[in-house]
């Protein structure tokens, strides 16, 4: 089967979300075709995208004159204009692009995505908006939701775990929890096994439920 991963993407809406997402793509070797109807932002990123065109996304033929159907993936990133979104979402449907991704600013912008056959829905604000709830209000370094009730999340370890070799911690029966990987400081991450000792300038990755999580790295 084809390598897919560095397949040519069309990248609709060149707002903040679109643009950055274009330029990473295009950091990181992906051909990438960007389409905007705003002739200013379009001048603006010419030379720094492969390929960039003013034009209304909502309008089938000049989404086939810009050769869209032969694309395998789309990014739409239309996020606050819903009917544009909705409008065009259901075109690339129509143009049968296997892969589609959208963003959606509310539930309900989502749902009508997914109805309309958007195979990847995301929700860019909210999820990092609950991303940096974690992280303002508590003692984590980092947080990523994997799964809608599971986390990996980078911390410090509680008072209690520092000393004692993980295998005697009991931290999974207590809390659901597993340490994943340990961190001293000026060294690298490496696997956390039953013999590792952790001290108080360590970090860790520990992952589990959300809920289980927050307990967790609430201990002092
Ligand atoms: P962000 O919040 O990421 O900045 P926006 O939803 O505000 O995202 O930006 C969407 C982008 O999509 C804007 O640059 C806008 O010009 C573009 N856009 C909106 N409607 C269309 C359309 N019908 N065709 C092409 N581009 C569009």
């Amino acid at each position: 089967m084809a390598d897919i991963r560095n397949d040519p993407v069309v990248v609709i809406g060149l707002g903040r979300f679109g643009t950055s997402l274009a330029l990473e793509l295009t950091r990181r070797g992906t051909e990438v075709l960007a389409i905007d109807h705003r002739p200013k932002v379009v001048q603006s990123l010419a030379g720094q995208i492969t390929h960039i065109a003013t034009a209304d996304a909502t309008d089938l033929e000049a989404l086939r004159q810009l050769g869209v159907p032969d694309f395998y993936r789309a990014v739409l990133a239309i996020g606050s204009d819903l009917e544009a979104s909705i409008l065009t979402a259901s075109l690339l449907v129509e143009l049968e692009i296997d892969d589609i991704w959208a963003k959606a600013v509310t539930r309900q912008h989502g749902r009508i995505l997914s109805r309309l056959g958007v195979k990847h829905v995301v929700f860019p604000e909210h999820d990092m908006g609950e991303r940096v709830a974690h992280l303002v209000s508590g003692r984590l370094l980092d947080y990523m939701e994997v799964d809608e009730d599971f986390a990996l999340v980078k911390t410090r370890p509680p008072r209690d775990y520092v000393g004692t070799p993980l295998g005697r911690s009991n931290l999974r029966r207590k809390y659901g929890v597993t340490i994943v990987a340990v961190k001293s400081p000026g060294e690298r991450f490496t696997y956390a096994t039953a013999d590792t000792e952790l001290t108080y300038d360590d970090v860790i990755i520990v992952s589990g439920s959300t809920e289980e999580i927050e307990r967790f790295a609430e201990l002092p």
